[in-house]
């Protein structure tokens, strides 16, 4: 008797900091798996194949849509990014809380599919802060970075959409709101349905 697994979407302008609060999420939660998704860009330097993304040909990606195996996908920043349909399943069926990092498109497609889902928007304290981070990466070209932010504010005004707003200014503050969060959508009732059957057992 297992309950369904969380579905918890995390959408930031990019250079926020959601890889950095997924990474430390998946290391503090045991049964948090996170969504390897797929992408036509290149990898910066350090990004790992498999671990980071699944870096794919668009002609690739483009079979992947047709097949209908993306749960969402959307072009960002000029490249394709896509949320493998079969990883989700699987692991919600089992019961694994499942972390996707997706942009706001993805993101508004998924809460169709998936309303039960808890959408949270990660923002930057400031614009010059979200500038100092992505400058920081070095990975990108000037034009990459302007591109980022002129997204950055379009995103910012999808907030609306979301059931939660984090903002990161200091990385721990963000994370234990984030902690907070999971462990309060894991505790409401209408998520417990099993837990109670077995308690009726006891
Ligand atoms: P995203 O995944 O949203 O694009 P990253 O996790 O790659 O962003 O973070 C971008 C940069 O900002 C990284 O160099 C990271 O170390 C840094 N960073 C993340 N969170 C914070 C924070 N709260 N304060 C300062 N720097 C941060
Ligand atoms: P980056 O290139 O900085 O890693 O990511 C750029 C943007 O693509 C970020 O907003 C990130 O959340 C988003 N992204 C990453 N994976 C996916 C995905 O599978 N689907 C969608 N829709 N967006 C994604």
């Amino acid at each position: 008797m297992t309950e369904s697994g969380l579905l918890i979407i995390i959408s930031a302008p990019s250079g926020t900091g959601k890889s950095t609060l997924c990474r430390k999420l998946i290391s503090d939660f045991p049964n948090v798996c996170y969504s390897v998704s797929l992408t036509t860009r290149v990898p910066r330097r350090g990004e790992v194949q498999g671990k980071d993304y699944f870096f794919v040909s668009k002609n690739e990606f483009k079979q992947k849509i047709k097949r209908g195996e993306l749960a969402e996908w959307a072009l960002v920043h000029g490249h394709y990014y896509g949320t493998p349909k079969n990883f989700l399943k699987k692991n919600l069926v089992k019961g694994k809380d499942v972390i996707l990092d997706i942009d706001v498109r993805g993101a508004m497609k998924l809460k169709k599919r998936y309303p039960q889902g808890v959408f949270i928007f990660l923002a930057p304290p400031s614009f010059s802060e979200l500038e100092r981070r992505i400058q920081g990466r070095r990975s990108n070209s000037e034009a990459t970075i302007k591109k980022r932010l002129t997204n950055a504010r379009w995103e910012m005004g999808r907030i609306g959409s979301y059931d939660y707003l984090v903002i990161n200014d200091r990385l721990v503050d963000a994370f234990t709101q984030v902690k907070s969060i999971i462990l309060a959508e894991k505790s409401k009732v209408k998520r417990s349905k099993k837990k109670i059957q077995k308690l009726n057992l006891l």
